[in-house]
């Protein structure tokens, strides 16, 4: 079954690529040029250089953390003059690397504190204490055992249970 649906997803990834005409990407560079994020860190993000990557050697790009760095602000999407949706197609190709279990060390991280307690930081009794000096009521370790049961379902049906490691 999850063969089944990582080789659904892959499809769907090769439909977006061909119907995308990535390979009428002619490399003008207005991805990279127009990203936030490559702005700041050139020497690990370039949007143009991904699709590239994903295009040519899509099994290698799954293992990469560079998959993980974009931060969805569309601009690349928008201000291609090919039309391609980039963006989409990073999403994609996310998905297809969680399907085949590959996931960068920080989003790991981040999925397992919300899984131990229901928020994407930890409430240490120290900051509770801040709080409390604060005039603050304090907020716990944790959500409610409910939530926190919720939680666990929902990923428990998602394709994220596989970090739980
Ligand atoms: S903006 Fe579009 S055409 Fe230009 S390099 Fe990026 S993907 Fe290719
Ligand atoms: S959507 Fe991603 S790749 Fe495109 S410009 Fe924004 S951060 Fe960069």
């Amino acid at each position: 079954m999850k063969a089944e649906i990582a080789s659904i997803s892959k499809e769907i990834l090769q439909k977006s690529i061909d119907a995308e005409k990535l390979r009428y990407c002619y490399g003008c560079g207005t991805c990279t040029a127009s990203c936030p994020v490559a702005k700041v860190i050139p020497e690990s993000f370039n949007p143009r250089g991904l699709l590239q990557k994903i295009f040519f050697d899509l099994s290698k790009t799954l293992t990469e953390d560079e998959l993980w760095l974009c931060a969805w602000c569309y601009s690349c999407y928008e201000r291609c003059p090919q039309g391609i949706k980039t963006t989409e197609i990073f999403l994609l190709t996310r998905n297809l690397a969680v399907e085949r279990g590959y996931f960068p060390k920080q989003p790991t991280n981040l999925i397992k504190q919300i899984l131990r307690s229901g928020r994407t930081l930890e409430v240490t009794p120290a900051r509770d204490r801040k709080r409390e000096a604060l005039g603050l009521p304090k907020i716990g370790e944790t959500v409610s055992k409910k939530a926190l049961r919720e939680i666990n379902i929902i990923t428990e049906k998602s394709s994220t249970w596989r970090v739980r490691g």
